[in-house]
């Protein structure tokens, strides 16, 4: 069997930055709760990105159920998500038992398309059920089309929650990703482009709300000196051993924000002629971290043939996100637009886009697939 090519595979740095922030933990017994890792992790992160505060958490589906619970989403309230991304963004809106409603794609970004967006507050706007917040995601590292949609929360006063989970390092119009929203949410989950074995961040500018989740994510325990609760909590914070990982980790970001554009322009040169092949459309306001490559295919070759054929050569790949609203656990709940997620499901396909390959490698994937053309 020939060597396997992942997705996207965890990538420690090789100078071993991230055992060395362990190893300080070890020294210090810091091996919980909190410590000088998440402490530095938070600020290293929200400095980097240019956010006034941050909250080191578990994971990122943890960081947006706390925005939710920031943003005041509670029960029966609307919530305005995209139908095409990963089922986190929208499970922690059911787990306030809040009611989401999916928004189309549009091509240019394959992100919240703002006519659907807007088509969607139109509509329930006039039902008398304004949404209490907005979530949107960059897909793949790429940026939604955030000056639009920015206008429109903002027209309606309707708090914004970003999704930046696949898009640290991602700036739009020279500005990072995570930062336009009220909210913004990172993951370090091991196939993200960077990885804490397993994490989340909240980010926002407001200090208080940020000190609030905080509170949450602790159980909600309050100043006294008995276990007194006057709200629900959560086991919500990372650990002090994970935030050193993130600490090595966020050292070599732009380093794999290189190579994951590097591996996007090898794709772009070898695979971008052939009959039928789009890259993922990028913008000039974009400038993604790559944290996928995805192409769509409009001919004879279908996405399948290639995963499969991929597959049969140890070669992982994968469909573009299903849209939430084709999933048998959310189709019952409202969409707006008309059928970009659908179509970008059906053609699409997340190519290897693992920073560990070695250009060997990325032309053995490049071979596999153009055999398919020939
Ligand atoms: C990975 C991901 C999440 C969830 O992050 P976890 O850290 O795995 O909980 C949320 N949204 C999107 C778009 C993601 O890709």
């Amino acid at each position: 069997m020939k060597e396997k090519i992942y997705l996207s595979s965890p990538h420690m740095s090789d100078e071993g930055f991230e055992l060395q922030y362990i190893h300080r933990a070890f020294d210090t017994n810091w091996i919980a709760p909190l410590g000088e890792n998440v402490n530095e992790f938070e600020r290293e992160v929200a400095s980097l990105i240019g956010s006034k505060a941050a909250a080191a958490l578990s994971s990122g589906t943890a960081a947006i159920h706390l925005a939710l619970m920031a943003a005041g989403v509670g029960e029966g309230d609307i919530v305005f998500c995209p139908s095409l991304t990963f089922s986190a963004t929208v499970n922690p809106v059911i787990y306030q038992n809040a009611i989401p409603v999916f928004i189309d794609s549009d091509y240019e970004t394959w992100n919240m398309s703002p006519v659907a967006l807007e088509k969607a507050f139109e509509k329930y706007i006039k039902l008398g059920k304004k949404p209490k917040a907005v979530i949107v995601v960059h897909l793949y590292g790429f940026s939604a089309d955030m000056d639009r949609i920015i206008d429109i929360c903002r027209r309606y006063d309707v708090p914004l929650i970003e999704d930046a989970a696949e898009s640290l390092g991602t700036t739009y119009k020279g500005k990072y990703t995570g930062t336009f929203g009220d909210y913004g949410v990172f993951s370090f989950n091991g196939n993200k482009i960077i990885t804490t074995s397993g994490g989340g961040m909240l980010v926002s500018n407001n200090e208080e709300r940020i000190e609030k989740t905080r509170f949450w994510a602790t159980q909600s325990r309050d100043k006294a000196r008995h276990y007194q609760h006057s709200e629900l909590g959560f086991n919500y914070r990372m650990s002090n051993i994970v935030a050193g990982i993130g600490r090595g980790q966020l050292k070599v970001l732009n380093q794999r924000i290189q190579r994951k554009k590097d591996i996007f322009e090898y794709y772009k040169q070898e695979l971008g002629n052939l009959d039928g092949v789009q890259m993922m459309p990028e913008q000039d306001w974009n400038k993604p971290n790559y944290w996928l490559s995805c192409i769509t295919l409009s001919g004879y070759v279908r996405p399948l043939d290639v995963i499969l054929t991929l597959e049969k050569e140890n070669i992982e790949s994968r469909p573009v996100w299903k849209p939430m609203h084709m999933q048998p656990f959310f189709e019952k709940y409202d969409y707006i637009g008309s059928d970009a997620a659908e179509k970008l499901f059906e053609n699409g396909i997340c190519l290897p886009s693992d920073t560990k390959m070695t250009d060997g490698d990325l032309e053995r994937v490049c071979k596999v697939i153009k055999e398919l053309w020939r």
